[in-house]
């Protein structure tokens, strides 16, 4: 390393023996480190949590705050490029770190997706759809909004917002007062209600080189605004695939993203295609992969942020995916047995402790001759759980 160039040329692949940072230390961190060893290199993960889903998997583990400045120098000049699993990484934290080491996806993409509201003007100046939206930032433009954008709508704090957290869905003008409660009065998108038929996902890989590599459309069915099931591949949704996987291209495009990402739509009744959100990292609809495709979203993740080639992410297997959700622990530990019994089945667990409700703790993917089945066999087994 010159003291001119801190890191190394961004156009040169990084070959297998390079460290990987890691920014978060969750499920999707944990699936990252294991993609990322199979291949020969070492991920070092830095989050503020101890006993992490992924600190129990990386070779090197900092724990410490994201405004720790000394320890995120110490952990830049221990990597070869970083990578991120949660997009809520402040700023200043990257900044810090990109003195010494290349970090993937750009602060400059992070900056559109840590935010619905930027990330919904930047789709509407791309000229894709997404729901009507209205800025809010008080009660009195929220009663406005409501005029505007009409009812049901869904209030959703502009930052920090997942798994449906953050958001609550406002059936008559007179909840205003409780949904701006709801929110904590927090700057806020007001989103009209999209009456859809099907939720859906597209992976998006794009390369150091530009090279792009999708895969999609996966079919997720939500309960309680968490996802439930994915089901892949989708035929009922063939007819929309190339207009959902351009989308998914120009997106990665103009953000001149390098990684992996996840466009979540709506599939509305009237045929339109709505963009819901996009995700800068690994998405939980896209774990059947692992099984599923020749190269999983993980590991097209850590080709992508190396910039060597991308691999093949078509099906080999139809698969589905369901979740397991801290509430199957309401008895204690559940039956496992039950699920590893099941042929073709494939049972993750994130070694996370502390079950609760609504807690991410797992997942079970389970191939099969069409997906349809493979989710009604996932299902049926998860059932099971709970006797
Ligand atoms: P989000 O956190 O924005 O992805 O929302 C979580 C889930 O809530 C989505 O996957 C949908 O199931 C539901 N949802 C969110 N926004 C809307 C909307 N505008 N119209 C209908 N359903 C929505």
């Amino acid at each position: 390393m010159s003291a001119s160039t801190p890191f190394r040329n961004t156009e040169t692949p990084l070959g297998p023996g390079a460290t990987l940072g890691m920014l978060g230390a969750g499920q999707l961190g944990r699936m990252f480190a294991l993609a990322a060893a199979r291949l020969g290199y070492h991920v070092h993960v830095f989050s503020p949590r101890v006993d992490s889903p992924t600190g129990h998997v990386s070779h090197r583990e900092t724990v410490a705050d994201y405004g720790d400045t000394a320890a995120l120098l110490k952990f830049a000049q221990s990597v070869d490029v970083v990578t991120l699993e949660f997009e809520n990484i402040p700023v200043a934290a990257i900044e810090t770190i990109e003195q010494f080491a290349p970090v993937r996806p750009s602060r400059a993409m992070l900056h559109v997706t840590q935010n619905r509201l930027r990330e919904k003007h930047f789709l509407t100046e791309a000229g894709i759809a997404c729901a009507p939206f209205a800025e809010v930032n008080s009660l009195e433009q929220l009663r406005l909004a409501i005029t505007t954008i009409g009812l049901p709508a869904v209030l959703k704090t502009a930052d920090s917002g997942y798994d449906g957290k953050g958001q609550i869905t406002i059936r008559d003008p007179n909840d205003a007062v409780t949904a701006w409660k709801h929110v904590g009065g927090q700057p806020a998108v007001l989103e009209g209600w999209v009456d859809y038929v099907q939720e859906l996902s597209v992976l998006v890989a794009r390369s150091t080189n530009g090279e792009i590599v999708t895969c999609g459309p996966i079919a997720n069915d939500h309960v309680n605004h968490i996802l439930d099931v994915s089901r892949f591949p989708a035929p009922e949704l063939a007819h929309i695939a190339p207009t959902a996987e351009q989308i998914g291209r120009t997106i990665v495009q103009r953000l001149k993203f390098i990684g992996l990402c996840c466009v979540e739509f709506f599939l509305a009744r009237d045929g339109q295609l709505i963009v819901n959100e996009i995700a800068p990292r690994p998405h939980n609809s896209g774990h059947l992969t692992i099984e599923a495709c020749h190269t999983s979203q993980f590991e097209q993740q850590v080709r992508a942020v190396c910039g060597l080639p991308l691999g093949c992410m078509q099906p080999h297997t139809p698969a589905a995916m369901v979740n397991l959700l801290g509430d199957l622990w309401q008895n204690g530990e559940p039956p496992w047995l039950k699920l590893l019994s099941v042929p073709q089945g494939f049972l993750h667990l994130y070694g996370k402790t502390e079950a609760q409700p609504g807690r991410k703790m797992g997942h079970f993917t389970v191939l099969a001759d069409d997906a349809h089945l493979a989710a009604r066999i996932a299902i049926d087994a998860r059932e099971r759980l709970r006797q």
